[in-house]
């Protein structure tokens, strides 16, 4: 079956709801049983690890059906939902270390798991080296006999470089490390990270699976030698994904597919212009020849979302902010892969451990919406002439 049509065929089952096309939102804390065999026989096939509606937390068919859907489309052993993106990276990490153990970690890593990293990991007695994004087979010379992890994001959410997983994850293998990937901006759909060789895939369907910019919902697919470790941690550590925020997620899924597709095209075709105009220093977006990662980008994706970055020559600050708050299409958003436009500024205040921030000028990452790309094109075009550089 092609992506496409898995996309509307997975983890639906109408058979066992009543015919109804998608499975309803189940709400529940209690599961009753109204005798003890059953509820004995629900004990075993517990423990002979099935996954099975026994109390709220480990979830209900609506979340299984999310969760089958994402094991099928990713090519993983069995998935887990979290109540968000981050608490999936950090529940990927968490129950496979201990006290004296190493990490490595991309430099280009989203932010926020690089604060868990630096704080908290380090408080518990875990090193952390962050390794240059393009090191590749490289990363053989920082493997330490305690290194129990390495992470990867592919591309970085900032600076866009491609990492070659492949040739990490086959030092990695040979050397016993587990290697976990944030996989957002791809989504299943332009990226399959079993097939790239990685034990674990994180995603913040807060992103483009939902795409709505509505919902907080996050995602781990383990293969089967991590499965185990990430299914018992998450219910040992009280994660759980909201039914509500499960069926909308569902239903992104289900438009994923023609969603991407324009967010691909419509971001081409502005980093396209972008790249053309003098006011604009770099584009970095993983499907032009310029970007750090394109060779790999090439190889092992099969499309681009819509997230990408350009790099603004040095200006003040108020300059800055007529090129942006003139803008109608792109208010300043955090998040990003829902259907409006966002812009995000981003400065050297971004950490970097490997080297200096390579950027002289205010880095623009925006993520392309469903507008008409044109409409698009004129609002970035009135904005860089705002700026009225020679
Ligand atoms: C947003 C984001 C996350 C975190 O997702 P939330 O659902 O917002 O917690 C993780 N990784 C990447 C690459 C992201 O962009």
């Amino acid at each position: 079956m092609k992506i496409a049509s898995k996309l509307t065929q997975l983890g639906r089952d109408p058979k066992s709801h009543h015919g109804t096309v998608n499975p309803p939102v189940y709400h529940a804390s209690t599961i009753t049983w109204e005798t003890l065999e059953e509820f004995d026989s629900i004990r075993e096939e517990m423990k002979a690890g099935k996954k099975i509606v026994s109390y709220g937390l480990h979830g209900t068919p609506t979340q299984f059906s999310l969760e089958s859907a994402l094991t099928e489309l990713e090519g993983g052993y069995d998935c887990r939902l979290f109540e968000t993106g981050l608490a999936a990276n950090i529940m990927a990490i968490i129950p496979f270390l201990e006290t004296g153990d190493h990490l490595l970690v991309s430099d280009g890593i989203y932010g926020p798991v690089r604060n868990f990293c630096s704080n908290w990991a380090k408080k518990w007695g875990v090193e952390t080296t962050y390794y240059d994004p393009m090191i590749g087979s490289s990363i053989e010379e920082l493997i330490r006999p305690n290194t129990r992890l390495v992470i990867l994001e592919a591309p970085s959410s900032v600076t866009l470089e491609v990492q070659d997983v492949p040739a990490i994850t086959e030092v990695c293998r040979r050397h016993d490390v587990i290697t976990v990937i944030d996989n957002t901006w791809a989504t299943p759909v332009f990226y399959r990270p079993f097939d790239h060789g990685v034990n674990i895939s994180v995603h913040a369907l807060t992103k483009y699976v939902a795409g709505h910019s509505d919902v907080m919902l996050g995602a781990i697919v383990a293969d089967e030698k991590c499965w185990q470790t990430i299914k018992q941690s998450a219910s040992e550590f009280g994660h759980h994904a909201s039914p509500d925020d499960t069926y909308l997620a569902l239903r992104g899924l289900r438009s994923l597919n023609p969603r991407l597709k324009q967010h691909e095209a419509s971001a081409l075709k502005i980093a396209r212009f972008l790249e053309e105009r003098p006011e604009v220093v770099q584009v970095l977006h993983p499907a032009l020849p310029s970007c750090p990662g394109h060779e790999v980008w090439k190889r092992d994706f099969s499309g681009s979302s819509g997230l990408f970055s350009f790099e603004l020559p040095p200006m003040e600050r108020k300059k800055l902010a007529e090129f942006i708050d003139g803008l109608k299409f792109f208010p300043i958003g955090g998040s990003w892969g829902g259907y409006e436009s966002l812009i995000q500024p981003f400065d050297d205040t971004l950490t970097r451990s490997t080297a200096t921030w390579p950027f002289t000028g205010p880095l623009m990452r925006i993520s392309i919406g469903l507008e008409d790309p044109d409409d698009l094109i004129a609002d970035l075009k009135a904005g860089l002439e705002r700026l009225k550089v020679s």
